[in-house]
């Protein structure tokens, strides 16, 4: 398949437009110059449709794209309080009508009893969402069988009331992790590819923070697809392993699912697995707990480029390319692209731990 022919190929798919694509492509000069290599940033929390956006508004425009047809005139979905994607179908839902409603997870001793509106709660507020809080003992990320069927549960409760008040409900997993979805970040690997030729540049390594596997699947197909030798360094925020919700296995079998949707060769597993490189090691002591090397890359970008990330997620996958750059696991003279995935709003949360926003 031909990157132009991409496009094409989405277009049997129903999609709402929702974000201001293509997103923007930019050169990092100060960093670069840092670091030695050619480092670029791919805008997803530009993506819109409000200015605190992220890299779940192509998974949503697919995912309501295909509500929209189905009639669907509410969303409910879930995921860990400071949940970016949440925000961003909740965004996305208003913007085309749809009503959202949230269920989100927090571990009070680790992350704090919920007392303020900040960061990504307040957008859910200011959206007027209805939002219902669950304790998840241990993680806010819900893992353990019995918890997520707990969520789940509540979720299937407040959707046969709605039902039986003549509303059609659609429940969106964590992340919005829905096969209709995935292909939306095809695109994101089509644009980056655009843009970054008609720079003159031709990308060696696509750097982006992972945990729900949503933006992976996506541009690892249109990878694949297209032929293009790029490599993907994923930086985890969560424990990507086999017992786990999310780990490697699934992002290929996302793979393979996008690329037989479209009626193309499924490549082997093991070729699709060899594409994959997840860095588990900058996680720190738990979601949403900022760590050193964070808060540090945060600051790096800011105060070099006067551009923000979150302390969630975005702020530790750049702390993980910036130590790939030191540590020399990156040729010098690469062409490097971050991923920005979003997460800004978060800087702006309550830190559970130091019951303060993340301490700089
Ligand atoms: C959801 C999210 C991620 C992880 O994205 P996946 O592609 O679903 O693994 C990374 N960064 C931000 C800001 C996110 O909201």
């Amino acid at each position: 398949m031909k990157l132009d022919q991409i496009e094409r190929a989405l277009s049997v798919y129903p999609r709402a437009r929702i974000g201001f694509y293509p997103t923007p492509f930019h050169k990092l000069d100060n960093l670069s110059r840092q670091y030695g290599v050619n480092l670029f940033m791919k805008r997803e929390d530009m993506a819109g449709p409000a200015s605190l956006s992220g890299s779940k508004v192509r998974v949503a425009e697919f995912v309501i794209g295909d509500a929209l047809k189905k009639g669907i005139d509410t969303i409910i979905t879930q995921g860990a309080f400071l949940t970016n994607s949440g925000m961003q179908f909740a965004m996305a839902c208003r913007k085309v009508g749809i009503t959202p409603i949230l269920f989100l997870t927090r571990d009070e001793p680790r992350h704090g009893v919920l007392e303020e509106y900040r960061g990504n709660l307040l957008l859910d507020r200011l959206m007027d969402v209805e939002t219902h809080y669950l304790k998840a003992p241990g993680s806010a990320y819900v893992n353990i069988p019995d918890d997520k069927q707990r969520v789940l549960d509540a979720m299937l409760a407040r959707k046969e009331e709605l039902e039986s008040e003549g509303h059609n409900v659609m429940i969106v997993p964590t992340g919005g992790a829905l096969p209709s979805g995935f292909v939306g970040h095809m695109l994101t690997f089509k644009e980056i590819v655009e843009q970054s030729d008609s720079e003159g540049v031709s990308v060696d390594y696509i750097y982006h923070t992972t945990g729900t596997g949503t933006a992976l699947p996506g541009m690892l197909a249109a990878k694949l697809l297209t032929g293009n030798p790029i490599k993907f360094r994923s930086i985890s925020i969560s424990n990507y392993s086999p017992e786990y919700w999310i780990n490697e296995n699934i992002i290929a079998e996302r793979v393979e699912g996008i690329i037989a949707g479209l009626g193309q060769k499924v490549p082997a597993r093991e070729d699709i697995l060899r594409e994959i490189n997840v860095d588990r090691r900058f996680i720190g002591e738990n979601y949403a707990v900022p760590t050193s090397e964070s808060l540090a890359a945060i600051k790096a970008l800011a105060s070099n480029e006067g551009v923000f990330l979150g302390p969630v997620y975005s702020g530790k996958g750049f702390a993980g390319m910036l130590d790939h750059l030191r540590s020399g696991q990156i040729e010098a003279g690469s062409n490097v692209v971050f991923l920005h995935t979003g997460d800004t709003a978060n800087l702006f949360e309550v830190n559970g731990v130091t019951g303060f926003t993340t301490p700089f």
